[in-house]
C-alpha cells in the first residue's frame, strides 16, 4: 500500500499579532515593486528591522509582481525577510490570483534554499493593494500547500494577522480547503486500491 504523507495543509497554521515579532526562520514583507518600504506591514518591518535592510532593498532595486527577493532581517527575531509583491487588485480580470499565488509560491521556495523551516506571512495584497480577503484567502492558502507538498522540509507556515475578522475570514477558508483536500486524497487512494485489486482480465 502506498504511503500518504501528512497534508500540507496540516503544516499552515493561523494567529493573530503582529508579524514583525514572529521567532520563525524567516518572515514574509508585502512588499512593493520598487523595495522602497512604505506603509502597512512593508513599514512596519522596516521600521523594526532598521536601516540595514532598507540598503540591501536598494542594491536588490526591483522585484516584479508575483516574485520574491531575500534580505537579511537586521533587528528583527527572524534571520531572514522575504520581500515578496502581491498584485494590485484591479477587479480580478488582470491576473492578480496568479501573481498571488506564484508570490506565495516564490516566497516559500526562496526560503526552502536559505535552509528555512519555518516561515509566517501577513495577508499580502489585502491592505493597500486592495484585494477582498475573501478571494484572496483561498488562493494564498492552497498556493502555500500546493508548495509546501513539494518541499517537505519546511516545517510550519503561520500566517499572521493584525485584525480579528481578517484572521476569521482565512480561518473559514482554510477550512474548506482542508475538507476538500481529505475528499481528494481519499478519493485518490480509493482509486489506487481500485486498480490495484483488478485483474487484467477484468478490464474487457
Ligand atoms: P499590501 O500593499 O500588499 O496590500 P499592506 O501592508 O497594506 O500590504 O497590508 C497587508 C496586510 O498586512 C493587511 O491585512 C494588514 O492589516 C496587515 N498588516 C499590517 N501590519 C501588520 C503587522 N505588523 N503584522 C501582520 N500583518 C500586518
Amino acid at each position: 500500500m502506498s504511503y500518504t504523507p501528512l497534508s500540507a495543509y496540516q503544516r499552515i497554521e493561523l494567529a493573530l499579532g503582529d508579524i514583525t515579532k514572529e521567532r520563525v526562520d524567516a518572515i514574509v514583507n508585502a512588499a512593493n515593486s520598487g523595495l522602497r518600504g512604505g506603509g502597512g506591514v512593508d513599514g512596519a518591518i522596516h521600521r523594526a528591522a532598521g536601516l540595514e535592510i532598507m540598503k540591501e532593498c536598494r542594491r536588490i532595486g526591483y522585484c516584479g509582481p508575483g516574485e520574491a527577493v531575500i534580505t537579511g532581517a537586521g533587528r528583527l527575531p527572524a534571520r531572514f525577510v522575504i520581500h515578496a509583491v502581491g498584485p494590485i487588485w484591479h477587479g480580478g480580470i488582470d491576473g492578480e490570483a496568479l501573481l498571488l499565488a506564484s508570490c506565495h509560491e516564490r516566497a516559500l521556495e526562496l526560503a526552502r534554499t536559505n535552509h528555512c523551516s519555518t516561515v509566517a506571512f501577513p495577508a499580502i495584497s489585502t491592505g493597500a493593494y486592495g484585494y477582498p480577503a475573501e478571494l484572496a484567502a483561498p488562493v494564498a492558502l492552497a498556493a502555500t500547500a500546493e508548495t509546501l507538498e513539494r518541499l517537505p522540509m519546511i516545517d510550519l507556515v503561520r500566517f499572521v494577522f493584525v485584525e480579528e475578522r481578517r484572521l476569521e475570514i482565512y480561518r473559514r477558508a482554510l477550512e474548506r480547503l482542508r475538507e476538500s483536500d481529505v475528499g481528494l486524497r481519499l478519493l485518490r487512494a480509493d482509486r489506487s486500491i481500485g486498480f490495484a485489486g483488478r485483474d487484467v482480465g477484468d478490464a474487457a
